[in-house]
């Protein structure tokens, strides 16, 4: 099958490509258009097990090939999506919306990430630690954690799957992934290049469909040893639940509600820049995306101003369009909750400068970009990830208001704050409660660093050689010498 044939979109188990036991299938729909693209196999809990004792079977031999072998596999994989990348990024924003600019750099990210595993296979390190005893020998040694279950969400199909892919691969890990419902599509297509990439039977399943039959078989059943998740905190609590059965590995990376924090020295072309860069990226629907913007009383009003040109200037409309900044929610519950997040604050009191309500006139879910001005703590939005293109702004006074309340919620995931002054960067930086903080920088994923959360944002690590951890167990071995003598 060549790698751009539209249909039958299928799943892949065991080196075959297969659809649900049922025969049943869903539709993917274009949230730009609500035109339909495919159509996937909903797969259940059968096609699960099927998936998982593949997995099973080929882990012997997948975590005991030599790093360096895998590693060529995944570099394939990098080689591929690269040659691929148009096609890909069409898929990507067929399915999720996103500008097709958007979906490039996505694609170009997935590369990397398979590049950079690629290469830390091959730096699982052990260690030998001095004994207390002259005949003893202490060794540590690091090794695959068993069957991987990936499920993974729809704001970035490619990237956030393919790193998770890489990731447990590179460790030794087998796995059966389950991409979002929305974005499956892109999920078939990175498994067509695994195909090619010539990957053993069995190593790296695919199953689609029904989310709650295929976690909960994900979870029951004993063959999975680690769950790696992306999504929501309230899914990661409901698999944290689950894995207690088995006492299963978790990686989650979860919810957020990034603060934004703009002091009074603070360079506001710059902040202004980096507002609208980071909170109208895929629609605002990155976990990454700023929840609350903080700015010094002293400099609001120029910083809004700032603020207001730029996001009245940016373009909506379907992202296969060049012109488009923009895109749509990926599907009317999105849209719904954007409406209900503004709505809520309009009623109590808060100002819409720019937007404030949904884009009339499109069969697609597409919301204003939109300021909110006057808002306060008592507001869903100032609590709840909105995840859509929404910027909420208010005022501080000092440094220690500002910091409590950013740090006043469960999450703990990104934050941002700009000033140019270096004793409050290291101040501010160590006292946010989060796992990942940008100074002067607003989009901060580096494939290098590690993402992660505190606080409800989740559990763990992905990126640089911290996400490894995530899928290797850690091995004490001890040996005595028997012979006389030593
Ligand atoms: P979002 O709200 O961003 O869609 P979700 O947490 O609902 O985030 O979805 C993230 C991923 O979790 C998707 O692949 C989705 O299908 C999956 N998912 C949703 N509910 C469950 C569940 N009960 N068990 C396992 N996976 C689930």
């Amino acid at each position: 099958m060549s790698f751009t044939a539209k249909a039958p979109y299928q799943m892949f188990i065991n080196g075959i490509w297969t659809d649900a036991d049922s025969k049943e299938v869903f539709e993917v729909k274009n949230p730009a258009t609500t035109e339909v693209v495919g159509t996937v196999p909903m797969g259940s809990d059968t096609d699960t097990t099927k998936a998982l004792n593949a997995a099973q079977n080929a882990f012997k031999s997948w975590s005991r090939l030599p790093a360096r072998k895998r590693g060529e596999y995944l570099e394939k994989v990098k080689d591929l999506l690269l040659e691929n990348l148009q096609e890909l990024a069409v898929m990507i924003t067929l399915e999720s919306g996103k500008p097709l600019s958007e979906a490039k750099g996505e694609v170009i990210s997935a590369a990397e990430n398979f590049a950079w595993y690629a290469a830390e296979a091959r730096r699982v390190y052990g260690e030998v630690i001095p004994s207390d005893d002259a005949a003893k020998r202490i060794v540590v040694i690091r090794q695959a954690v068993g069957v991987a279950a990936l499920i993974t969400p729809w704001n970035f199909p490619l990237n956030i799957l393919g790193r998770k892919v890489a990731t447990a691969l590179a460790a030794g890990c087998t796995i059966v992934a389950k991409p979002a419902e929305q974005t499956p599509i892109t999920g078939i297509l990175l498994w067509r290049l695994l195909e090619q990439a010539g990957l053993p039977p069995g190593v790296a399943n695919l199953v689609t469909g029904d989310p709650v039959q295929i976690g909960k078989e994900l979870l029951d059943n004993p063959i999975a040893k680690v769950i790696g998740f992306t999504g929501s905190t309230a899914v990661g609590k409901l698999l944290m639940q689950g894995a207690s059965k088995h006492v299963k590995r978790l990686a989650l990376e979860l919810g957020g509600h990034a603060p934004f924090i703009v002091f009074e020295d603070a360079d506001l072309d710059l902040a202004a820049k980096a507002v609208v860069r980071n909170k109208f990226r895929n629609t605002g629907q990155m976990c990454g995306c700023a929840n609350r913007v903080y700015v010094h009383e002293l400099v609001y009003d120029a910083f809004i101003e700032k603020l207001t040109a730029l996001v009245q200037k940016l373009q909506v409309g379907n992202g296969l369009e060049d012109s488009t900044e923009v895109g749509p929610l990926v599907d009317e519950q999105g849209l719904i909750k954007v409406k209900q997040h503004v709505d809520d604050a309009l009623s109590k009191g808060a100002t819409a400068l720019v937007g404030g309500c949904a884009l009339e006139g499109s069969p697609g879910f597409f919301y204003q970009p939109t300021i909110l001005v006057n808002v306060h703590k008592e507001m869903d939005i100032m609590r709840e990830e909105t995840f859509g293109p929404v910027v909420p702004v208010t005022t501080f006074t000092s440094e220690e208001e500002v910091l409590n309340q950013a740090n006043d919620t469960q999450y703990g995931l990104y934050a941002y704050f700009f000033t140019k002054d270096a004793d409050r960067s290291i101040r501010v930086s160590e006292a946010l409660e989060y796992g990942m903080v940008g100074i002067n920088d607003s989009l901060i994923t580096a494939i290098q660093a590690p993402a992660g959360g505190f606080k409800e944002s989740g559990l763990g690590r992905e990126g640089g050689h911290w996400g490894m951890d995530e899928y290797l167990e850690v091995k004490y071995v001890t040996h005595t010498m028997t012979s006389q003598g030593n």
